[in-house]
């Protein structure tokens, strides 16, 4: 029985899991606040973290957002821009040269015995007359260069430009480049003095008897200069060269053309 007694005593230590429980419970509690702690905190953090990135990149929207609409509506603006200018045509100038159609090849006739130059019809008529004018008057008009063709004038802007070495804005001032010369039109034509053909296509032309009976006279017959010094176009002057505005087709033909915006309006 005293080993009960024993067995009672160490039944104490086996009474020990007995106390072992409340430690363990003891411990469990202990650990489990921490960890709850720990969680908590964590969650607090995670959860607090989340509404402020939540918070920051909702701000950053709201702030980028109408930066973007802001940025976009300029590109838009230029978009619309740049078909307003591709409706007017202004931009279709070349160095200085408005664009010009070509004349029907029907409504061209010859200006020279050879037939070489040609004119539109009623361009051609009054050119004849101020030529026989100014013979009356001892002054010698010989047309140097009448209607040409879109593919004339090609060969004539890059072959002879290539051939003197000019770059295509050295051409533009002396040559109108394709599809943007008053020779297309039927209407314009380079006069030379008979007297002094050395000034033919020369700036010197306007010392000759021939330029001095222009100036006087042409306008009585529809002619004008196109590109007097310091002209709109700011192509180069060419007292030579000069145009028919004596009929509505001609004048609405410069006319029109010259209301677009030159490309080198300053000079
Ligand atoms: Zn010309």
């Amino acid at each position: 029985m005293n080993k009960a007694g024993f067995s009672g005593k160490p039944q104490n230590p086996s009474n020990d899991p007995g106390d072992d429980i409340p430690v363990a419970l003891r411990v469990t509690p202990d650990v489990a606040p921490k960890i709850n702690l720990r969680l908590q905190v964590l969650l607090i953090g995670g959860v607090v973290g989340f509404i402020l990135l939540a918070l920051i990149s909702g701000f950053l929207f709201f702030v980028t957002a109408p930066k973007k609409t802001a940025d976009s509506q300029p590109s838009t603006s230029t978009e619309s821009g740049s078909s307003v200018n591709s409706q007017s045509n202004n931009n279709d100038a070349v160095l200085g040269h408005l664009v010009y159609p070509e004349a029907p090849q029907s409504e061209l006739v010859p200006i020279t015995a050879d037939r070489r130059i040609r004119m539109r019809k009623t361009a051609a008529e009054k050119f004849r007359a101020m030529t026989q004018a100014a013979r009356s008057a001892g002054v010698i008009l010989v047309p140097i260069s009448g209607f040409r063709s879109v593919k004339e004038q090609e060969q004539l802007f890059f072959n002879v430009g290539a051939q003197r070495n000019q770059t295509p804005a050295e051409r533009a001032a002396l040559s109108a480049p394709p599809g943007h010369s008053e020779h297309h039109t039927g209407y314009a034509v380079d006069v030379g003095d008979g007297a002094v053909p050395v000034t033919n296509l020369q700036a010197n032309f306007d010392n000759t008897k021939a330029y001095k009976w222009l100036q006087a006279n042409a306008a009585r017959f529809g002619f004008e200069m196109s590109f007097p010094k310091n002209n709109i176009q700011g192509v180069s002057y060419e007292p030579w060269h000069w145009r028919f505005v004596g009929d509505r087709d001609s004048l609405e033909m410069f006319y029109k053309a010259r209301n677009l915006k030159p490309a080198r309006s300053g000079q």
